[in-house]
């Protein structure tokens, strides 16, 4: 056993005596014994004076979700991801993705409860048509792990009814509008639907014709990689061509089981992509990145988007500059695969979507040719005939 696979083995039997290998394997049994609440944070970790005084402010267990007008995002981590965390060290990237800090109470200008103006966009309840050709249909509220950097924590965990009654006015929109050929399905966490209820909605947009293509954004294989078992598989299978999109946040998800969830969609035939949000102090630096995008190469994801963090109300010590981000892309392109950089977006606050940013690669121009600097910065032209020779 590594160090870190007995340090595993001793928090689950500590904390969870008794539980049986086939019980921690088994989805249900993980989301059922969610972390929730702050006595349990505080007996498995220990609390930093930061972490400790979030819970003055309004983190409460989900199961209180109504007992509250506070719309802070409701804490849970699965047993498993609370395996994976250093339980004395409050800096380690994982640990600040979940367990909740004080920080999360500082409003700053310019943060706001929808940055990326969803709700504008909103054509029926659940169903974001920004992009010409495709939809976001926002499918449940509902995660197994919540993230504290969520996008869309204005809304996620709060126990609002997803239903199918309300499905059906995002199936009749899409069936009205040809133009859609792609449906990205998320949330909220789409994996933390039964198979059924997820059978039952790829079934019913597969017979909507002209969607030709349809994909899934999920964390599940990174916090609760046993949701993917071989009949979640069998029934996802039968939607293709059916992409899949998985958050990934740092090296340390990079697990055993991990892998084997991400081997058992790609053995399924699930083109695997992931997105990763780029944190102040989690994984801010080109090494941090470099192993997560390699690591997640080797269980054949395709690191999709690198996301600047969105300034959603207390956001402020998860940004970076936007040097930070172009500094990684640069720190990767040309020294590693080239599958492993990923695009690096901005998703405009106001709705403008998701820009792309690049580090500068072109110098000018000089005499009809294009002068750039390779990744070493050196200096290279290219002759491209529709410039002007004298420019
Ligand atoms: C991200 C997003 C999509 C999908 O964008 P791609 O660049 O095609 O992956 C679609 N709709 C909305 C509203 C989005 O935010």
């Amino acid at each position: 056993m590594t160090r870190l696979e007995s340090t595993r083995a001793a928090f689950r039997h500590r904390f969870f005596p008794g539980v049986t290998a086939r019980e921690w394997n088994d989805w249900h049994w993980q989301l059922a014994h969610r972390i929730t609440g702050y006595s349990q944070l505080d007996r498995m970790f220990r609390l930093s004076d930061d972490e400790r005084s979030a819970v003055a402010v309004g983190i409460r267990p989900e199961s209180d979700a109504d007992s509250t007008t506070e719309h802070a995002l409701p804490v849970a981590i699965t047993p498993y991801y609370a395996s994976l965390i250093n339980p004395e060290d409050p800096t380690q990237g994982i640990r600040r993705s979940v367990v909740p800090t004080i920080h999360e109470t500082a409003l700053l200008p310019g943060e706001d409860d929808d940055p990326l103006a969803e709700e504008h966009d909103t054509v029926v309840p659940g169903l974001v048509h920004r992009y010409p050709d495709r939809v976001l249909f926002l499918v449940t509220d509902n995660c197994s792990a919540y993230c504290r950097y969520c996008t869309r924590s204005r809304m996620v965990g709060q126990r609002a009814t997803f239903s199918m009654a309300q499905w059906e006015l995002a199936f009749e929109y899409i069936e009205a509008h040809t133009e859609i050929r792609d449906v990205l399905v998320s949330g909220g966490d789409p994996l933390t639907l039964p198979d059924e209820v997820l059978d039952w909605l790829l079934a019913r947009l597969r017979r909507i014709r002209h969607v030709e293509f349809l994909r899934i954004g999920t964390k599940v294989p990174a916090v609760l990689p046993m949701r993917v078992t071989a009949n979640l598989v069998r029934t996802l299978r039968k939607y293709h061509p059916l992409w899949i999109s998985i958050h990934a946040t740092h090296p340390d998800e990079l697990t055993p089981e991990m892998r084997a969830a991400c081997n058992r969609l790609a053995d399924g035939g699930f083109p695997l992509g992931s997105q990763t949000v780029l944190l102040a102090g989690i994984n801010d630096d080109v090494e941090t990145m470099k192993r997560l995008f390699q690591g997640l190469l080797t269980m054949r994801v395709r690191p999709y988007y690198m996301y600047q963090c969105d300034p959603i109300p207390g956001s402020a010590h998860f940004r970076t500059p936007v040097a930070k981000g172009l500094e990684i892309i640069r720190g990767l392109r040309g020294y590693t695969t080239g599958y492993a950089v990923p695009n690096y977006v901005i998703d405009a606050p106001g709705g403008g979507g998701k820009i792309p940013l690049l580090p500068n690669y072109v110098v000018g121009l000089d005499e009809g040719r294009l002068v750039m600097t390779n990744y070493l910065g050196k200096r290279y032209t290219y002759p491209d005939s529709s410039l002007p020779a004298d420019a």
